[in-house]
């Protein structure tokens, strides 16, 4: 089966300036989206305009992404994982081995890759049991990340699952949030480790706090806007 690209977007109109290491840098990314397997997981190809990309959330159909890939003539480096329930993490190790680059996510989940109770695929009969090898490094929220080209931050949004993390690109205006917040929508709550306590705290402290302009790109479904967001989603009102 042949994979779409739904969403192709250049980001941010074109061009902005930041300031790296001291110096000025012209910005400029593309974000893909590609849902992929079962419940249609948002993959997300962030790249830049060294054709380098970061594959975040790679769920499954490893074949079909990595063609996709070559045929955009990315330069894959790194994998991210937002958390590692089972359709998150199905094509990493496919991935992983094609590219030989190193996978990053929280540590607090890292027992889950090789754990088929806590990573959910040993919930359902229909489904094999998702193992994936172990990651070659942690993110630790609060300090910009850097990798290639990319320059990052990382958000510890817990509530979904207690490892959930959200990847913040381009001055903040670009939010990668996995299942912790969605168009109209929030992450369930009732699989291992999830807390819906938590999980608003997460979104109202450190995701509606961003500028109403940010794209919020999820785990499942379209991409939308803090400020959509705040706006018209029903599960966020009187909190
Ligand atoms: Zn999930
Ligand atoms: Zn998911």
């Amino acid at each position: 089966m042949d994979i779409d690209l739904l969403d192709v977007h250049i980001y941010p109109d074109l061009k902005t300036k930041s300031s790296i290491i001291g110096k000025e840098v012209n910005k400029l990314l593309n974000i893909r989206r590609i849902p992929l397997g079962p419940i249609q997981t948002n993959c997300y190809i962030v790249s830049n305009k060294e054709k380098e990309c970061l594959i975040i959330d790679p769920g499954e159909q490893g074949h079909d992404l990595i063609k996709q890939i070559k045929n955009a003539n990315l330069k894959p480096i790194a994998i991210l994982l937002t958390h590692a329930h089972f359709d998150h993490i199905g094509a990493v190790d496919d991935v992983r081995k094609e590219f030989a680059v190193d996978m990053y996510m929280h540590k607090k989940e890292s027992a889950w890759l090789s754990d088929p109770q806590l990573n959910g695929s040993g919930k359902y009969a229909q489904l094999p049991d998702y193992v994936v090898a172990p990651a070659e490094h942690f993110l630790a929220p609060g300090e910009a990340q850097v990798i290639g080209n990319f320059t990052f931050d990382v958000l510890h949004t817990p509530g979904h699952s207690p490892g959930s993390i959200s990847f913040l690109f381009d001055n903040k205006q670009i939010a990668i949030v996995g299942d912790t917040l969605f168009k109209r929508s929030i992450g369930r709550t009732d699989l291992a480790g999830g807390n819906s306590q938590l999980l608003l705290e997460s979104i109202h402290k450190q995701l509606l706090s961003l500028d109403e302009e940010t794209m919020v790109y999820p785990g499942h479904d379209e991409p939308t806007t803090i400020g959509a967001e705040i706006d018209g989603n029903p599960f966020l009102n009187g909190f």
